[in-house]
């Protein structure tokens, strides 16, 4: 067996991966872990059978790197370091003989009769019955996925769903979250809120940026927001910046802040629930002045202050490129594909794993688990054939 790999490491992008930690899986069930990919999920099912989360696990620590999740949810080697994945899977491929062909770009296929026949490489032609592609998306190309294997699957006769970048940050219509760069929330709730079109929208922290807002929420919102900005040109969200806090419970935290504290600033009282520099945006995007007391603090002001604080509005008005998105959406078209054996159904002998295939999951180990299944399972299969 050989891997032809056209950077002049194995596993660059292994290495950036969960900040240099490798956040290799979650521990979701499989049903869960498939609904987060949105309606191409199911596809994934064959492959999770053959290689779960919890095997995944095992395969690691018998090749001695043991897991750990911290948080229940996130798993990490226990070294902590995306290095230890890297190599096991150095020296598993060493241990069963693969002969890594390091510095050769793949070209494109050689096909004979509908039929895999090898591979045209920067270091000439190299015969084989099966080809598993699995060059990736589109996403940070420095890291190796320049999105060539696209055009391999093309000659098979496979059709691409258009290759977007998602995992992203967004750029806002509003400047003032520049004044916030660097600020960040915990447990925030994120949702698109265009007409027709509010979706259930995803919790999770937010980092205010000098162009808009990212953090692990909005790469996840991401996902939904980059197709309709497409489509719309502009998308707007809404975020509760307390979720566990409904409106009922800010309200009376107004009363009490009226009866108790009323010569206190409405700012000061605020500024107990978020950080300073934010609290004095929601004031002035409210219209509230600072120095409004808490006991001058007026109905209509109170509710604008509350619209704020639950439904603080951003327009969304771009997102980052394929330079700095996590994953790429799109891929080679599903139905084209056996989920049971990763074999092409068009080309026999070619088959496709992790990204280059037209799935995309959120934030959390969904993207690697996807890569190391469909990774197991196209080799098996191209093993057996
Ligand atoms: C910064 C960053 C952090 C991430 N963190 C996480 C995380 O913590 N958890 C998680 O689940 N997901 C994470 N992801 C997503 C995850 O890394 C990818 O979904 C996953 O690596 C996809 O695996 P793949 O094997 O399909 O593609 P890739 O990992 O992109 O590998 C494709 C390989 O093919 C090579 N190649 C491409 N074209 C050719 C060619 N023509 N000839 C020869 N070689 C070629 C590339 O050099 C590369 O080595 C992260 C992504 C990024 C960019």
């Amino acid at each position: 067996m050989t891997i032809v790999e056209h950077l002049d490491r194995p596993g660059v992008k292994l290495l950036a991966t969960g900040g240099g930690r490798c956040n290799l899986t979650n521990t979701l069930d499989t049903e869960t872990f498939m609904h987060s990919f949105g309606k191409n999920g199911r596809f994934m099912q064959p492959a999770l059978e053959e290689m779960s989360a919890s095997r995944l696990r095992s395969f690691f620590a018998d090749h001695n790197v043991p897991t750990v999740s911290p948080d229940g949810f996130h798993v990490y080697p226990l070294s902590n370091s995306a290095v230890s994945i890297q190599q096991a899977l150095k020296q598993c491929c060493a241990s069963l003989g693969v002969n890594l062909l390091l510095g050769t770009e793949a070209s494109s296929l050689v096909i004979r009769d509908s039929s895999l026949a090898g591979v045209t490489t920067s270091a000439g032609e190299l015969p084989a019955a099966s080809v598993i592609l699995a060059t990736g998306g589109r996403s940070y190309p420095d890291l190796g996925a320049t999105g060539s294997g696209y055009a391999l699957a093309v000659q098979a006769g496979h059709t691409i769903v258009e290759p977007l970048p998602v995992l992203v940050p967004l750029f806002t219509r509003e400047t003032w979250p520049r004044e916030l760069s660097g600020v960040s929330l915990q447990g925030v709730h994120a949702q698109i809120d265009l007409p027709r079109l509010r979706t259930d929208g995803c919790t999770g922290d937010l980092l205010f940026t000098r162009t808009g807002v990212s953090g692990p929420v909005i790469l996840d919102l991401s996902r939904e927001a980059v197709p309709l900005l497409r489509e719309h040109g502009e998308v707007p969200l809404r975020i509760n910046l307390e979720p566990a806090t409904s409106p009922a419970v800010w309200n009376s935290r107004f009363e009490n802040w009226s009866s108790a504290h009323g010569r206190k600033s409405v700012f000061r009282l605020l500024d107990q629930h978020l950080p300073s520099s934010l609290a004095r945006i929601i004031l002035r995007i409210a219209d509230v002045s600072e120095e409004t007391t808490a006991a001058g603090f007026r109905r209509s002001q109170r509710d604008a202050v509350l619209e704020r604080l639950t439904k603080l509005p951003l327009a969304v008005t771009g997102a980052g490129g394929f330079d700095n998105a996590m994953v790429t959406r799109g891929g080679i078209r599903l139905r084209e594909v056996d989920p049971k054996t990763l074999q092409s159904r068009i080309t026999r002998g070619l088959f496709f794993a992790g990204e280059i295939l037209d799935l995309d999951g959120p934030c959390g180990g969904y993207n690697l688990q996807w890569a190391f299944s469909s990774g197991w399972l196209a080799g098996r299969s191209a093993a057996g054939k």
